[in-house]
């Protein structure tokens, strides 16, 4: 499928409403401009790929809503060169976005079809994302350390994994809460000043609230397969 100007069209006025709503990092902003969301959607429903809104994209799952994807990577303040872990992959919009912005990603998702299907797409649009099937808790310990990471889905507590693959400096961004609503948190990892070597203080940040698809433990994942639903 291609990008035509209509598309690129719409894609510019996707970005002034996101402006409208306060996303104002240009480098975020232009990363949106850049990434053409209508390839990452089921052709049914193409038409509504540039609009504001989350969406279905199989499997019980969603692509996020282009806000949230653009706040979430604002919250992320990535720079170009930085390695970046998004734990939930969905349809590889948002690890494109990432891309765009000049960092290395890694991907991981616990969905295989999605995977699959996410990963061959980042492909065949030339970004360079390292995609991985597999438990987001457990973060991605043979790449880590991470400047960045971004979990893309609602965590009801935060893995320590994701922590300990952070490097000092770096930021996790998470929604967090088992409920239906969680609350946007950025975390800021720094060396403790008094404490022993390898002692951490983490500064987190409260952004409001969001609503996102569970980030499913492995425990309820294998009771899923189990009944066969995987
Ligand atoms: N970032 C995606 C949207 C993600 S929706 C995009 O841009 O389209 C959240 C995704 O997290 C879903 O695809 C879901 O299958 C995945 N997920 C849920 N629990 C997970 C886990 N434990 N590990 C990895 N991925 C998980």
């Amino acid at each position: 499928m291609e990008d035509t100007l209509k598309h690129q069209s719409l894609r510019k006025k996707l970005v002034e409403q996101l402006k409208k709503k306060g996303i104002k990092d240009p480098a975020v902003l232009n990363a949106i401009g850049k990434v053409p969301r209508h390839l990452f959607f089921e052709s049914a429903l193409l038409a509504y790929a540039y609009e504001d809104n989350a969406f279905k994209i199989g499997e019980g799952q969603t692509i996020s809503q282009p806000f949230t994807v653009a706040f979430q990577t604002m919250l992320l303040q990535v720079k170009p060169g930085d390695k970046v872990l998004e734990i939930g992959t969905g349809s590889g919009f948002q690890a494109a976005v990432l891309d765009a912005l000049g960092a290395h990603v890694y991907s991981v998702e616990r969905h295989k079809k999605l995977h699959d299907k996410a990963s061959a797409l980042l492909k065949s649009l030339g970004c360079r994302v390292k995609c991985f099937y597999g438990d987001g808790y457990q973060g991605l310990s043979a790449y880590a350390p991470f400047d960045r990471i971004s979990v893309t889905a609602a965590a009801p507590y935060i893995p320590q994994p994701l922590l300990d693959q952070l490097t000092t400096g770096g930021i996790l961004v998470i929604p967090l809460g088992a409920g239906e609503r969680q609350v946007m948190k950025q975390i800021k990892k720094a060396k403790a000043a008094t404490a022993e070597a390898g002692a951490f203080t983490y500064k987190t940040l409260d952004f409001g609230n969001f609503s996102f698809v569970p980030l499913v433990n492995s425990t309820d994942w294998k009771a899923e397969r189990q009944e066969g639903k995987k």
